[in-house]
């Protein structure tokens, strides 16, 4: 492999750029030509691509959001797409790709793949719904920025003796919300993974903790699930609490990453490069405790996830 372009794809996430710096620096380290290719698999059929030096990664790894753009991007979906797309890799001599996204762009590897070009994917997502890692990228950082959020919101919320819905995002993942909730104080963290009924576990809840001389309440509920002010409504009918949605929307894929997540990006693009180097290719980025694992793309896609039940179930005993 003597040239490799690197892109994300997919929503953006907070640690992408550090990921983004860690694939340049690696791969130029070990005297490899590095191409940047903007706005995700579009840029890559239209040729929205520059070469990168060490340079170009600089004054990024601080920086939320991604240096390389990214887009969703319909063509590539289609066979003629990914004819295109690896045929600009040839002419541009690009020998493998490293594609930073969540599952769809995964699926793009393999697509890429099948057209006779090597991939890696890293998982970046806030949403951390990436089965083969127990961590993606942006997800630290989308949790913070939602607990601060959230923080401020309790302000107000006590001072009103109110109930405050928030959604949170995920898609059709709880573990942002989940985890968010418990560092929030939440009463009660509705996610898509664990069936609940609003009247035993949010009406009756907030009326048994009302006793206990409790005014006010933070519910959290995951976007999988439905929406926040179809909640706060519902609640307020039956509790008779005055209650206010709030949705924090993109605000969670913003910001400056925090520190997990500048060091886990750069491990994952450093381990990047070095799988092309020891040429193993089309495989799949991630974490497992403390290490970094890697799995065939294919392998890593039919992998499934589930929500960790007992920080579920401690979640509820504590926010009594
Ligand atoms: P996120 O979870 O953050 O949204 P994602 O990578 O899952 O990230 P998608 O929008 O699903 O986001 O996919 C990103 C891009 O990957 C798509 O716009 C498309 O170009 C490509 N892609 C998605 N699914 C496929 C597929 N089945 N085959 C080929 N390419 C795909």
């Amino acid at each position: 492999i003597k040239t490799i372009g690197v892109l994300t794809s997919g929503g953006d996430a907070p640690g992408m750029n550090a990921a983004i710096r860690a694939v340049t620096r690696t791969a130029l380290y070990h005297g490899m030509k590095v191409m940047g290719i903007y706005r995700g698999y579009n840029g890559l059929i239209n040729g929205d691509i520059k070469e990168m030096n060490v340079r170009s990664v600089s004054e990024i790894i601080h920086r939320g959001g991604t240096m390389l753009y990214t887009a969703r991007c319909l063509e590539f979906k289609t066979l003629e797409g990914q004819k295109k797309a690896a045929d600009r890799c040839r002419e541009l001599g690009i020998d493998a790709l490293v594609v930073i996204g969540g599952d769809g762009s995964f699926r793009g590897c393999k697509d890429m793949a099948a057209q006779g070009i090597p991939c890696i994917g890293l998982p970046g997502t806030i949403d951390n719904d990436i089965a083969c890692s127990d961590y993606t990228i942006g997800y630290d950082t989308a949790m913070n920025t939602a607990v601060e959020m959230i923080d401020k919101l309790r302000d107000t919320t006590q001072s009103h003796d109110r109930c405050s819905v928030v959604e949170v995002m995920g898609r059709n993942a709880g573990y942002l919300a989940l985890n968010t909730g418990i560092a929030v104080g939440a009463l009660a963290t509705l996610i898509p993974e664990v069936p609940f009924d609003i009247d035993r576990d949010i009406v009756q809840r907030m009326n048994d903790t009302r006793r206990t001389g409790k005014q006010h309440f933070i519910i959290i509920v995951a976007e999988g699930v439905g929406r926040a002010h179809d909640f706060a409504e519902i609640i307020e009918k039956k509790t008779g609490i005055e209650s206010r949605a709030t949705v924090l929307g993109h605000v969670q894929r913003g910001g400056s990453p925090t520190l997990r997540d500048r060091v886990s990006a750069s491990q994952m693009g450093y381990h990047a490069v070095q799988l092309l180097l020891d040429g193993k290719f089309n495989r799949v980025v991630g974490t497992r405790g403390n290490d970094i694992v890697d799995f065939d793309i294919t392998e890593a896609l039919n992998m499934h996830k589930s929500i960790h039940t007992a920080l579920y179930e401690m979640s509820k005993v504590i926010s009594i």
